[in-house]
């Protein structure tokens, strides 16, 4: 990548347009005007290199893709309303009626809502395999595979792929790669430098970092950006609104302190968890208990703040009690904000079919925030001392 401190306060900014100010504006416009009829059939022609209409390009949403695609170490970039149409339109880009996609399993919901609701509506068919091991991949591959779909670390369990060994064997069979990269950013892991050829996330997360904001990215070469961005990109519509883009590039100055911040803070966190006897094991895929510890730390740089651990509670009551008694932690989906948050995986289940011996519904997830690490794992102490009162 660039230097990163370049990309994050210099790259794609010309103060010469806007007054010199620090912060660039915010084009809050439909349309731009032309001086001449011969001027606006040029830019009828090739809205993709020029200011017409914002629900194609966009001087303030410009800055933040330029800054996003070099980020990714990608030729472009788009931004979307969220990182759901990132996938909707990364997927639906490279796939037509009867082909097959490959996905890692348990992706994140809404794509697996796309593979298994919609895509098949177009006869579009999707196989999951088990990431964790490549020949997987090989495997379910068919004559007719065009996609494989991988997100690495997943976000709960944060099972990883070997992005680099699984982009060969798809180069190898003429089919495209896209990686949700959600939970590194491109600053922790760079999944186009590992022959991956579309790189999305969420930006609602670390990009935009302040719980204010739902947006989505795509990066990858110009030759698989421009026509996404001339047919389903200008067709669905859902390019992301100027301000939203601005509150995305005021989150990005940070983006690199807020990671490194939150993930000591969540380093120190860990340490507590792991001494702590209700706790069973805690998942964070840089940490050297990881199940996948070696090619975490071969393909990531960082893991940021969020982990999870299961707990040593055979009661759901009481798994709710120690969620319930926390006051630094909100209890919220989502992650990548200045708070830290908590999300037990028994919330997504009905009560009465909570059991203690399948270790999935013991499971709680954490984010670390911008907080001092000694103020959130004193709460942790305060609402483990109160479970253990319930007993
Ligand atoms: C949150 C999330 C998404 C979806 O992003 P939205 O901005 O909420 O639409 C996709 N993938 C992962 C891994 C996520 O965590």
């Amino acid at each position: 990548m660039d230097d990163l401190s370049h990309i994050l306060f210099s790259l794609g900014e010309e103060r010469d347009n806007y007054f010199r100010s620090i912060a660039p504006p915010i084009m809050q416009t439909s349309n731009f005007a032309f001086s001449s009829v011969e001027s606006i059939r040029s830019a009828l022609k090739d809205e993709y290199s020029t200011f017409l209409y914002s629900r194609g390009k966009n001087p303030t949403v410009d800055i933040l893709c330029k800054k996003l695609a070099a980020l990714d170490g990608a030729e472009d970039a788009l931004v979307v309303n969220s990182g759901a149409a990132a996938i909707f339109l990364s997927v639906t880009s490279q796939v037509k009626s009867g082909d097959h996609i490959i996905s890692v399993r348990d992706p994140y919901s809404w794509a697996r809502h796309l593979f298994d609701q919609i895509l098949p509506k177009w006869g579009i068919t999707c196989t999951y395999v088990d990431g964790r091991d490549v020949a997987n991949f090989e495997m379910a591959c068919k004559p007719n595979t065009k996609l494989i779909y991988l997100e690495s670390p997943n976000s709960w369990d944060f099972a990883i792929q070997d992005l680099s060994a699984v982009a060969k064997i798809a180069k190898s069979k003429g089919i495209n790669t896209i990686c949700d990269n959600s939970y590194c950013t491109p600053i922790y892991q760079q999944p186009i430098s590992l022959g991956i050829d579309l790189s999305i996330q969420s930006a609602t997360k670390y990009i935009g970092g302040h719980s204010d904001v739902v947006a989505g990215v795509i990066a990858g070469s110009a030759a698989l950006i421009e026509p996404m961005f001339r047919s389903e990109y200008m067709c669905v519509g859902s390019g992301i609104q100027p301000f939203n883009a601005w509150l995305l590039l005021r989150g990005i100055r940070t983006l690199e302190a807020r990671l490194d911040r939150s993930s000591k803070s969540a380093k120190k966190v860990m340490e507590f968890l792991k001494e702590h006897p209700l706790v069973e094991k805690i998942f964070y895929p840089l940490d050297p208990s990881f199940s996948q510890y070696n090619l975490a730390q071969a393909q990531m740089k960082g893991a940021g703040g969020l982990f999870s651990f299961r707990l040593k509670l055979n009661e759901i009551d009481k798994i709710e009690g120690f969620v319930n008694s926390l006051k630094s932690f909100l209890l919220a989906v989502s992650w990548g904000g200045y708070e830290s948050l908590v999300m037990p995986k028994c919330a997504g289940i009905p009560k009465n079919e909570f059991s203690p011996l399948n270790e999935q519904h013991r499971m709680v997830r954490l984010y670390i925030g911008m907080e001092d690490p000694a103020y959130l794992i004193n709460d942790l102490s305060s609402a483990f001392l109160a479970v253990q009162d319930l007993s």
